[in-house]
């Protein structure tokens, strides 16, 4: 069933210990999007420039990714962001981020869009986010992400989008900052109550754990050989975890999601999170298959069964 993404459609500048790209397509939107593309019709809801190059255009189409909601500023330019990691990768300093045509993002949905069951609000401001679902009529589930500078800066405006979210996808240190607990699991109960019945916490390599009303699941990080560009994994983690509810037909009901399917979703984010990570930039998603994806969905079942 048809999930409507909303984030940054950008170019990246990335520089890790295998080497640097000075610009290429990225964007929270655009990982999210290509990710779920594998298990559901995608449409995405962004603003680029009119620099924004046919062939990134031509990619998304061919993913059956929906374009309609994406705005082209006339003489606008696509928001750039430029980062650096740390040796081991587990660190990133971002050198720059130029929003040009998403500083004035406000999206707006084409008619086409309001009836997509299915809702992932990339990590953009809170009020932003609850406008989008506000368009939207009939959505069966809704849930996203979002970051340090909202959860500190803007935080009556996220706690007044987050009450309407069925989950929330966060890192560790941003569910403690937004909880005020050091503790995973108190902090996890603290932020279930603010709204998103169904939490994933991401512990970047060490994988990420799932805190839902039947208990908790932990799904280990997947153990690759080589990391050459971690940029957009935490969004393509998204993508697989939603895309593979979504091409489900996964619905809440008495406001809980099943467990069992919210299992396989989290182990399906972390197998497009670690694809994701073999290539720079969206490289991979060019040429990984269904079958690439299922069967390191089962090589998890195998490492993880006892
Ligand atoms: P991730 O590595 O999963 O955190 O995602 C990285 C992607 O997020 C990059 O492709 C960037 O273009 C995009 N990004 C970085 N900063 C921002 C921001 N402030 N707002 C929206 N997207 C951003």
């Amino acid at each position: 069933m048809s999930l409507l993404v909303v984030g940054s459609v950008a170019y990246d500048g990335v520089e890790t210990p295998h080497g640097k790209v000075d610009r290429m397509l990225g964007g929270a939107a655009t990982y999210i999007a290509l990710a779920a593309s594998y298990f559901t019709p995608v449409k995405i809801v962004a603003v680029v420039g009119d620099d924004f190059a046919p062939q990134d255009v031509d990619l998304l189409a061919s993913r059956n990714i929906d374009l309609a909601g994406l705005e082209r500023v006339r003489g606008g330019k696509t928001f750039f962001w430029a980062g650096v990691y740390s040796a081991d990768m587990n660190d990133r300093t971002t050198l720059r981020t130029d929003l040009n045509v998403f500083a004035d993002f406000n999206p707006k949905l084409p008619a086409s869009y309001r009836s997509a069951p299915y809702l992932l609000l990339g990590n953009i401001q809170p009020a932003l986010q609850k406008n989008v679902r506000a368009q939207m009529n009939g959505v069966r589930l809704t849930g996203g992400d979002t970051m340090n500078y909202w959860i500190n800066d803007f935080r009556a405006e996220l706690l007044d989008t987050l009450k309407e979210w069925d989950f929330l996808l966060i890192n560790d240190g941003e569910a403690r900052l937004l909880s005020g607990e050091q503790n995973l699991r108190r902090a996890a109960a603290k932020i279930r109550e603010m709204g998103p019945r169904t939490l994933v916490i991401k512990r970047g390599e060490y994988g990420a754990v799932l805190f839902h009303r039947d208990g908790h699941f932990m799904a280990p990080g997947y153990l690759l050989e080589e990391v050459f560009d971690p940029t957009g994994a935490g969004d393509s983690f998204a993508g697989g975890f939603i895309g593979y509810l979504a091409g489900r037909g996964v619905a809440p009901s008495g406001g809980e999601i099943d467990f069992a399917e919210l299992r396989r979703a989290v182990i399906y984010g972390s197998v497009m999170g670690s694809f994701c990570c073999e290539k720079f930039g969206v490289d991979r998603f060019r040429t990984l298959t269904r079958e690439e994806i299922e069967a390191r969905y089962q090589e998890f079942q195998n490492c993880t069964s006892f």
